[in-house]
């Protein structure tokens, strides 16, 4: 369907407006010209009838009476050409309103100055359509501008409390759209100049004020006022019928409209399926704070790109909003509007935006709907539903698809209901658990971006220790999951540890030291900016104590120190003696055990080494493999 209409520049737009009022110029221009025509082929005519009856008196005084009417008619189209009467100028089958000397006139005249006025007024004698008033000072002016209606206002540069350039300005401010003739005694084409610029369409010096003079001001200034509006007209019409969004390329919201009337009926119709998808991307408000508009402009621009590619010919997309889109997908069911909103999501996620200067990834949201799934009455229903899918998307923690499901609040509309705790506790920590994880990704997409990945194989190991280890405790999945989490963050933010402490071959000086004694306070800082991380940051902040009560950073002792940290201090530990380090090869199985009793008690928490030490007496491979382990 017709996705690759010709999106209109705005340099075509402008040409397209040129072109219109060159076209209304040409017909204006067009119609004097014919007016001319008829008297200057009979002058010719005539002419060449006085040389051919050169010997018949009669008949030459009868041609030169006819060449002398000729003459005169011209004369007198000449005359009208070079003060072009608006009334006059009416290109054929323009609606536009014109204001005509036909038609009355109401000028206002704002002088201070009764001699000045007085001038204008008797220039201006005779011209019984021409209706003035007079305002001596803008606070009147603008009263009489709010009361009545006029074509045409001549502004005094000097009044006594203020001048006619603040005036211009105030005017444009309020949007009144009333053309001004600017008129200044000084003579000052500088003043003349500013006046122009600052919207007047004309100017008068007060030493021309005559009748001839005004009324060739008058005329012009309504042309062009007329010609403005024309074009202004233009402008919109071009607007109404552009079917494109500006930035992004896609169809614009008006023509969306358009297209889900025409393809809600034409499903029905032919009882086709119908699905759309509804978008909106995750935190774009932090995208333009962070680093600007232009960027947040890109982003879009290359997020239209992304949908233009990640859909079929025959969906067509749309630019509903801001950073909202939609995507039309007709003869499409529910499982296929999924299929392509997921594509999209997760080709969202995986994308780098970028430009000359920034890069960032990000990720969206999406409702999703489906005419023969949810039976909407209409497309407003329609819209209606997929807005509060996206609605659950986002409060379920973003960065994913929801099919609009009726939820007990819909299912009940407008009935009071007992409000189950245990369902919005349940509910709520679905919610809760799934945005910790949005959250944990995107972070660690960043980290990975900084530089983290490098780390990633000492994670796979410490969560499976991690996963074991809780196992073996009975803990809770949510507990196993926290811990987790925290050891996730633990590693990736190894990032911020200086690169030559990390890397260092050989022990550490009291300095670096400092700096890995730091890590902890400094994980802890991070996870602290979410405050649903609370747990997480608990585990962060302590899994460097020693059971003894030696450990930093508050020498917790015991029971005292978080049972999660605990359980990180052994894990991190377990996995730091697995791997390779640039000073020693990964210590064996055995060596590990001995490493563990020794420090049980002192470094470690006895128990959790006992249960770790039992388990891997049973099966030692399951204890420190990490092979096969989730990530
Ligand atoms: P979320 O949707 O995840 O709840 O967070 P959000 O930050 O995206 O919030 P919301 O959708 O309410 O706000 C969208 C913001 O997008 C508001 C506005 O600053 C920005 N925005 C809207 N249109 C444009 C645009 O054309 N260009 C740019 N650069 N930003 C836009
Ligand atoms: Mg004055
Ligand atoms: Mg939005
Ligand atoms: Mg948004």
């Amino acid at each position: 369907m017709g996705t690759d209409k010709p999106n209109p520049t705005s340099d075509q737009d402008q040409a397209v407006i040129e072109g219109e009022r060159l076209k209304i110029l040409l017909q204006m221009a067009g119609a004097t010209a014919h007016e001319l025509n008829q008297p200057l082929v009979e002058l010719m005519g005539y002419i060449d009838l006085f040389a051919f009856d050169r010997d018949d008196p009669v008949k030459m005084d009868s041609h030169l009476d006819k060449i002398k009417a000729a003459g005169h008619r011209i004369a007198k189209i000449v005359q009208k050409i070079q003060a072009i009467r608006p009334d006059q100028a009416e290109p054929a089958g323009s609606d536009v309103k014109i204001v005509s000397f036909d038609r009355p006139i109401d000028l206002l005249i704002i002088e201070d100055l009764d001699s000045d006025y007085e001038r204008i007024v008797a220039a201006l004698a005779g011209e019984e359509r021409i209706h003035i008033s007079r305002a001596r000072t803008f606070e009147e002016a603008l009263g009489k501008l709010a009361e009545n209606t006029f074509h045409l206002m001549i502004l005094d540069y000097l009044l006594p409390w203020g001048n006619g350039l603040a005036f211009l300005t105030d005017l444009e401010r309020m949007r009144i759209d009333i053309p001004v003739i600017f008129s200044t005694g000084h003579g000052d084409e500088m003043v003349a100049a500013q006046a122009i610029q600052l919207g007047a369409y004309d100017y008068l010096p007060k030493s021309h004020l005559d009748r001839p003079n005004l009324l060739r001001v008058i005329a012009h200034t309504l042309e062009k006022h007329r010609l403005r509006a024309e074009v202004n007209q233009a402008m919109e019409k071009m607007a109404e019928m552009s079917v494109r969004d500006d930035l992004t390329g896609l169809f614009n919201r008006r023509y969306m409209n358009e297209s889900l009337e025409r393809e809600f009926s034409r499903a029905r119709r032919y009882d086709n399926d119908l699905s759309c998808l509804l978008i909106d991307m995750d935190f774009f408000k932090q995208i333009n704070d962070a680093y600007g508009h232009i960027f947040g402009d890109a982003v879009l621009k290359q997020f239209a790109g992304l949908m233009k590619a990640k859909v079929r010919e025959s969906d067509l997309c749309f630019r509903y909003g801001g950073e909202e889109f939609l995507v039309l997908l007709p003869n499409t069911d529910i499982e296929g509007a999924q299929n392509t909103g997921e594509k999209l999501r997760s080709a969202t996620e995986a994308y780098l935006f970028r430009d000359g200067e920034n890069q960032i990834h990000t990720t969206i949201s999406v409702g999703c709907v489906s005419l023969r799934l949810h039976q909407p009455p209409d497309v407003r229903s329609m819209l209606a539903l997929a807005d509060k899918a996206l609605y659950r998307a986002k409060a379920e923690g973003r960065n994913r698809l929801i099919v609009y499901m009726e939820t007990p609040g819909d299912m009940f509309q407008g009935e009071k209901q007992d409000v189950d705790m245990a369902f919005v506790r349940e509910r709520m920590t679905a919610i809760l658990e799934k945005s910790k994880k949005a959250s944990l990704n995107a972070l660690a997409l960043l980290l990975d971006q900084l530089g983290a990945a490098r780390f990633k194989a000492h994670n796979h190991q410490s969560l499976a220790q991690i996963d074991w280890m809780g196992g073996r405790l009975h803990l809770s999945g949510a507990m196993i999951e926290t811990i987790k989490r925290a050891a996730m963050l633990h590693d990736r933010l190894k990032i911020l540890i200086p690169e030559s402490v990390i890397g260092k071959n050989g022990p550490l000086n009291a300095e670096e030291w400092a700096c890995i004694e730091n890590h902890a306070t400094v994980l802890a800082e991070v996870a602290g900016l979410f405050e649903f991380f609370r747990d997480e940051r608990d585990i962060l902040l302590h899994h460097q104590e020693r059971y003894d009560g030696t450990g930093y950073p508050n020498g917790l002792k015991g029971e005292e120190i978080p049972l999660g940290a605990r359980i990180l201090a052994i894990a991190d530990a377990v996995t730091a003696m697995m791997s390779e380090r640039p000073y020693r090869p990964p210590l064996t199985g055995r060596q590990i055990v001995k490493e563990l009793r020794q420090n049980a008690g002192t470094q470690f928490d006895p128990r959790i080494v006992d249960i770790f030490l039992d388990a891997l007496a049973e099966n030692p491979a399951a204890a420190l493999s990490h092979a096969d382990m989730p990530v």
